[in-house]
């Protein structure tokens, strides 16, 4: 699942895999973990995370390795937010060709710089349930979450200094992932600026073909 930050590749990513008993895995999840349970790597992380950076790709590459490599999740996964440069996508063709899986289907969903702002700014996440609401387009949801308004967090990485470094940094290293993929049937460019359960319906169909 493809798109610069806040195009909705998380929750997209939630719902397909829902549908069709999948399973999501999120760079960005997998190396926020690594922070708040203060591990070795943590530290590294956050000082990344924070400016808008990437984590290193060796960390990358070694927290998916163990998830590609796991076969209860064989020809299963959800990549959400990787491969995000170059040589994290090289490393993905390399695995997966040896652990004799396929990518199936490449999602790209574009949205506007002007639309990424307000979802971003206005983006929270239930630390209980992990579902992600947004304070402008859903208010009624966020006060109403059946969590409790307690649990819903913003992610210390949401605000407009980081993500004008995310955008710029998507943009350099992350667009010619894309450029590289888009040569490839299996891709996909979906109009993300839509409803949420929209975009899902539109994914559903392509998937089912
Ligand atoms: P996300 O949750 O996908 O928006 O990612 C949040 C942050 O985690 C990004 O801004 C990066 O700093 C880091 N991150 C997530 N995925 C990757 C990746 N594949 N490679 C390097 N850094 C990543």
């Amino acid at each position: 699942m493809f798109g610069p930050p806040g195009a909705g590749k998380g929750t997209q990513s939630q719902n397909i895999a829902s549908k069709f008993n999948l399973h999501q895995v999120s760079t960005g999840d997998l190396l926020r973990k690594e922070v708040e349970n203060n591990t070795k790597i943590g530290k590294e992380i956050e000082k990344n995370i924070s400016k808008g950076n990437f984590a290193s790709d060796d960390i990358v590459n070694e927290l998916l390795q163990k998830l590609i490599k796991d076969n209860s999740y064989k020809n299963r996964i959800i990549f959400d937010g990787y491969p995000r440069n170059i040589n994290q996508a090289e490393s993905l063709e390399k695995i997966i060709k040896t652990e004799n899986q396929s990518i199936n289907h490449i999602f790209f969903l574009n949205v506007s710089r002007e639309i990424i702002e307000k979802r971003i700014l206005g983006r929270v996440i239930c630390q209980k349930c992990n579902v992600v609401l947004n304070n402008f387009y859903n208010k009624q949801e966020v006060d109403d979450h059946p969590c409790g308004s307690q649990y819903l967090f913003k992610r210390s990485d949401d605000n407009l200094e980081t993500i004008i470094n995310r955008y710029d940094t998507y943009m350099k290293k992350t667009k010619p992932v894309l450029d590289f993929y888009k040569t490839k049937s299996e891709f996909h460019e979906i109009d993300a600026s839509m409803k949420i359960d929209e975009i899902t319906a539109k994914i559903q169909e392509i998937i089912e073909v």
